[in-house]
């Protein structure tokens, strides 16, 4: 809407230099988005409508493997899961535990347990929500997923309902969908896996212009169109400003997933603890630049460190000190991209 300058989807490794990078950029292989929907644990089996899309989805396969079965693409590659912990020949964390909401043994009053439904069946991989001439039509199949998903519980003999109470909307599903993968602004710096990556880096990286911390592995569900997951761990890394300054445009800031990183690197900063930072530090140099009179690419060169004395004073962590035992090494010369 802004023109502002982004990507989506992969990146070329000529592009970016990085290891696992495919050979040939790619805008519609991104990972998929997810309809969530929350399901309840009723006393009795209730009666369930069949969606009129669950026959085609009971059908599909994923690589080889039935989109609804308990054999599914995860992190690790193909896991076996099922809908209890400690199921035997299975992952040890049940589906229905790993996001569960509701737990009536932690609540004085009678209530149901309620879980919802993010799990590796309802990603949906047939077809992007980003840059799409389908993508409404892709949204509405990803509804269906999920009740279909549903469904398919519900056969398999699980007392289980979709719970109209806790998403405000009244049929059980999310009043709007997880796109897990978004676009990208063109930033002064991008993040990059070989600078994170612990098989490329060989220390965790001190960025000199950092606002933030954040840590998860890089972990990529499988994509829509070369259905490639990925999982490899990274180092604790730092935000630099710089990944939140696009290049051509002035007064526009990210404010979550969508900084300066890869399809890769996204696959680590689209996490709850930094995706916070991002934001917090996004708010914070909105609120510098009014009070100072400064765009943001003149706080990043010319009051940078008094921006993030700002940022320490309001509980900021800017930088990691060591890692596994190793010390945080000086990051290199920021550029700016051309
Ligand atoms: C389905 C799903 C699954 C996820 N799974 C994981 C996971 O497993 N692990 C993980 O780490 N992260 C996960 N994430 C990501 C994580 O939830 C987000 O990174 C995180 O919620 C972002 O936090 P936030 O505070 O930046 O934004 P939000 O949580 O979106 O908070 C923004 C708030 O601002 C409010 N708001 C918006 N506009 C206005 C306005 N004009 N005035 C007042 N209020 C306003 C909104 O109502 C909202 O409450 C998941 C996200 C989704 C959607």
């Amino acid at each position: 809407m802004t023109g502002t300058a982004y990507r989506v989807g992969a990146e070329s490794r000529e592009e970016t230099g990085e290891p696992h990078a495919p050979e040939h950029a790619d805008p519609e292989d991104q990972q998929p988005v997810t309809w969530v929907g929350a399901l309840e644990m009723t006393e009795k089996r209730e009666p369930m409508d069949k969606p009129d899309s669950y026959d085609g989805f009971r059908k599909a396969e994923v690589l080889g493997l039935p989109l609804l079965g308990w054999d599914a693409w995860g992190a690790h590659g193909k896991t076996r899961f099922a809908m209890f912990d400690d199921t035997p020949g299975a992952f040890s964390l049940g589906l229905w535990s790993y996001r569960r909401i509701q737990y009536p043994p932690w609540f004085r009053d009678k209530r149901g347990e309620i879980t919802l439904l993010n799990w590796p069946q309802n990603d949906f991989v047939f077809g992007n929500a980003v840059d799409d001439p389908g993508a409404e039509e892709h949204l509405r199949a990803a509804r269906e997923l999920t009740l279909s998903c549903a469904y398919w519980l519900w056969e398999q003999g699980y007392p289980i309902r979709l719970c109209g109470s806790v998403l405000g909307t009244g049929d059980g599903l999310a009043k709007a969908p997880y796109i897990r993968e978004s676009r990208r602004i063109v930033a002064r710096q991008t993040i990059l896996e070989q600078e994170i990556a612990k098989a490329f880096a060989p220390a965790p990286l001190k960025r000199k212009d950092s606002v933030g911390v954040g840590h998860y592995s890089i972990d990529l569900h499988l994509t829509t169109r070369t259905r490639t997951s990925f999982f490899e761990e990274a180092w604790p890394f730092e935000i630099p400003l710089a990944a939140m300054i696009p290049v051509h445009m002035s007064n526009l800031l990210p404010a979550c997933k969508n900084i300066g990183a890869t399809h890769l690197t996204g696959g680590c900063f689209r996490l709850h603890p930094v995706e916070w930072t991002v934001g917090e530090a996004a708010g914070h140099l909105a609120a510098y630049c009014v009070l100072h009179g400064m765009s943001p690419s003149r706080v990043a060169d010319e009051a940078l460190e008094d921006f993030q004395t700002l940022l320490m004073e309001h509980g900021f962590q800017l930088h990691w000190k060591a890692a596994d035992g190793i010390p945080c090494q000086d990051d290199r010369q920021e550029k700016a991209e051309t």
